[in-house]
C-alpha cells in the first residue's frame, strides 16, 4: 500500500520501532489506497452476500431434490402397495418392503393398519416424537401426505406419511430416509462457494491495485514529484503527460503549462530586478554626484569669500609699497584673519570625511555636559541666556571626550547663537535603562528651526547664519561623530517653543553592571548652576 505517514516519511518509517499503535493512528492514506480500500469493501461485502445467497440456494436446492427423490419413492411404494393388496397378495407387500429397505439410503419402511398400529415393520426404527401417532391418524382419517424432518442419533432423516387401501380399509404407511449426506453435500457446495467467491474477490483486488497503481497512484506521483521540484527550484522540471487517464494527462499538461508561465515571470522578474538595480545604481551615482556638487558649491562659497578678501588685502599691499605701517599691520592682520577661516573650514571638511581614531574612555556625561556649558558661558553671559544642566545621576559612557565635548559644545553655542536677545538653554542628562542608552537633550527658548529648513540641518553646508558667522559644517560633524560612537542624533521644535536637539549615545556592555536608574526629564527636576 502506498501509505505516507503525516510527518512525510514512508509508511515503512512508520510502522518501525515502538509506540505502532500510536504511529498507525497517525497515518495518513494516500488517495490510492482510500480507493482500493473502498473499492475493496464494496467489491467484498457485495461478493460476501452473492456468496451467502448462493449458499442459501443450493442448500434450498439439495434438500428439495431430496425430499423430491423420497416423495418419490413413497408415490411408487403406494401404488405398489395398491396394486399388491387390491390383487389380494399381500405377502408380496411385505417383500416389496422388505427389498426396498435394502436401499442404503431408505432406513426403513412401516405399515400402518387402519387403527394406526405398525402392521409390518421392515427393521425397528425409532419414528416416534411428539405428534407422530397424530400424524398417521390424520393421514388415515384425511388421506393427506405428511413430511416430517427427523434427528435420530444426530442422523438427520426425512419421514414421509401416505395414506395406502388395504383389505380393511384405508390405512397409511411410513418411509423414512436418511438425509445426513445432503448435509455433507451442502458443506461441499458451501465450500466451493467460498474458495470461487475468494479467488473471485482476490482476482477483482488485483486487478483494482493494478488500475489504481497505474491510473492514480503513477500520476500522482509524478505530479507531486513535479511540484517538490519546482518548489525545490528546478525551474525546468516538467511532468510527463503520458501516465494515467484523461484527467491526469489534461493535469499534467496544465502543470507543465503553469511551470513555462512561472519561468517567464521569473526571467521577467530578473529582468526587471536588474533594470532596477542598475537603476538604483545610477540615481546613486547621481545622488553622489549632487552632494560633490553641493559640497564642492559650499566650499566654493565658503573658501571664496574669504580669498576674495585676501587676494584684494595683498593687492593693497603690492601696489602701495610706501603706506605706512600700521595699514599694511592691518592688511596682513585680516589676511591672517581670513587664512584662519580657511583653515577651520578645512578642519571640519576634513572631521566629516576622515576617519576617527576613537580613544574612549569611560566618564559620566553629565560631567562632560556641565564643562560644554561652562566654555560657552562667555558667549550665554553676553546674549543674557540663562543655562540650566539636569544630571541627576552619574550617566557613565564610553565616548571618545575630545571628540563629543566637540559636539556638546557645538549644540550648546548653536543655542545660543538662535538666542541673541537672551533665554534660557537647558542641558539634560539622563539614563534610558529599558533602550540601554544615555540621553542628552539641549532645548533653548529661541525661534526654533523652520519646518522646511529642519530636514537639512545636519546636510553639510546648510546654514541660515549671516555669511562669516556660521559654516553650515557644525551639525554634520556632531552627527558623524555621534555615529562612529554607535548613536544618533535627533533634531525637533519643542511644542512650548524652541528647538530641541536630543543625542542618542550607547550604554558601555559590561557583564553585571547595574543599569543606572532612569532620571527625571529635563527640566522637571532642573537644577540651576
Ligand atoms: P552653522 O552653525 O555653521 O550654521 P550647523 O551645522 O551647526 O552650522 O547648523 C546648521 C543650521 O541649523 C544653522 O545654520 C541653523 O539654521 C540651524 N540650527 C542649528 N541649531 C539651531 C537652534 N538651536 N535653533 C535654530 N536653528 C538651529
Amino acid at each position: 500500500m502506498n501509505q505516507v505517514s503525516s510527518d512525510g516519511r514512508g509508511a515503512q518509517d512508520a510502522w518501525n520501532g515502538r509506540g505502532l499503535a500510536f504511529r498507525f493512528r497517525r497515518l495518513r492514506m494516500s488517495t490510492s489506497t482510500k480507493l482500493i480500500l473502498t473499492l475493496t469493501l464494496v467489491v467484498g461485502a457485495v461478493m460476501a452476500s452473492a456468496g451467502y445467497a448462493l449458499v442459501r440456494n443450493q442448500e434450498t436446492a439439495l434438500m428439495a431434490h431430496r425430499q423430491n427423490e423420497v416423495l418419490a419413492h413413497a408415490i411408487t411404494l403406494q401404488l405398489a402397495l395398491d396394486e399388491a393388496y387390491r390383487a389380494g397378495r399381500p405377502e408380496s407387500a411385505t417383500s416389496l418392503i422388505d427389498r426396498l429397505s435394502e436401499n442404503p439410503k431408505i432406513e426403513g419402511v412401516i405399515l400402518y393398519d387402519e387403527r394406526g398400529q405398525v402392521a409390518v415393520q421392515s427393521k425397528p426404527i425409532v419414528t416416534t416424537g411428539s405428534g407422530h401417532l397424530e400424524d398417521v391418524q390424520r393421514v388415515i382419517e384425511t388421506g393427506e401426505t405428511v413430511e416430517r424432518l427427523l434427528r435420530i442419533d444426530d442422523a438427520d432423516f426425512l419421514s414421509v406419511i401416505m395414506p395406502v387401501r388395504l383389505e380393511g380399509g384405508q390405512a397409511a404407511f411410513e418411509i423414512v430416509e436418511v438425509t445426513t449426506f445432503v448435509k455433507a453435500d451442502i458443506r461441499e457446495a458451501r465450500a466451493t462457494i467460498v474458495v470461487t467467491t475468494l479467488l473471485l474477490f482476490a482476482m477483482i483486488f488485483a486487478v483494482v491495485v493494478l488500475v489504481t497503481r497505474r491510473n492514480h497512484t503513477r500520476p500522482i506521483a509524478a505530479l507531486l514529484a513535479g511540484a517538490r521540484a519546482l518548489g525545490g527550484g528546478e525551474h525546468g522540471y516538467r511532468v510527463a503527460v503520458d501516465h494515467g487517464g484523461a484527467e491526469f494527462t489534461e493535469l499534467a499538461s496544465e502543470f507543465n503549462r503553469m511551470a513555462d508561465r512561472l519561468a517567464e515571470q521569473r526571467s521577467a522578474a530578473e529582468r526587471d530586478a536588474d533594470q532596477r538595480l542598475t537603476l538604483e545604481r545610477s540615481i546613486r551615482h547621481n545622488e553622489r554626484l549632487a552632494l560633490v556638487g553641493r559640497l564642492a558649491a559650499g566650499v566654493a562659497h565658503e573658501m571664496g569669500a574669504p580669498l576674495n578678501v585676501i587676494d584684494g588685502r595683498a593687492a593693497q599691499i603690492l601696489s602701495q609699497p610706501n603706506a605706512s605701517l600700521d595699514r599694511r599691520q592691518r592688511n596682513l592682520t585680516i589676511i591672517r584673519t581670513q587664512t584662519q577661516r580657511i583653515a577651520r573650514i578645512v578642519r571640519q571638511l576634513l572631521g566629516l570625511a576622515r576617519p576617527y581614531d576613537l580613544h574612549p574612555v569611560e566618564l559620566d556625561l553629565g560631567r562632560l555636559a556641565r564643562s560644554a556649558c561652562d566654555l560657552v558661558e562667555p558667549e550665554a553671559n553676553a546674549a543674557a541666556v540663562e543655562i540650566i544642566v539636569s544630571a541627576p545621576g552619574a550617566a557613565v559612557v564610553e565616548v571618545d571626550e575630545q571628540l563629543v565635548q566637540q559636539v556638546l559644545l557645538n549644540l550648546c553655542l548653536n543655542a545660543v547663537q538662535a538666542m541673541p536677545h537672551g533665554g534660557r538653554l537647558r542641558v539634560g542628562v539622563s539614563t534610558d535603562t529599558g533602550g540601554g542608552e544615555v540621553l542628552v537633550r539641549v532645548c533653548d527658548s529661541g525661534p526654533g528651526i523652520s519646518p522646511d529648513d529642519l530636514p537639512q540641518v545636519f546636510d553639510p553646508f546648510f546654514t541660515t547664519k549671516d555669511v562669516g558667522s556660521g559654516t553650515g559644517l557644525g551639525l554634520s560633524v556632531s552627527r558623524r561623530i555621534i555615529e562612529e560612537h554607535g548613536g544618533r542624533i535627533e533634531a525637533a521644535n519643542d511644542p512650548s517653543g524652541g528647538a530641541v536637539f536630543t543625542v542618542h549615545l550607547p550604554l558601555p556592555v559590561k557583564p553585571g553592571s547595574a543599569a543606572e536608574e532612569e532620571v527625571a526629564a529635563v527640566g522637571n527636576t532642573a537644577t540651576g548652576r
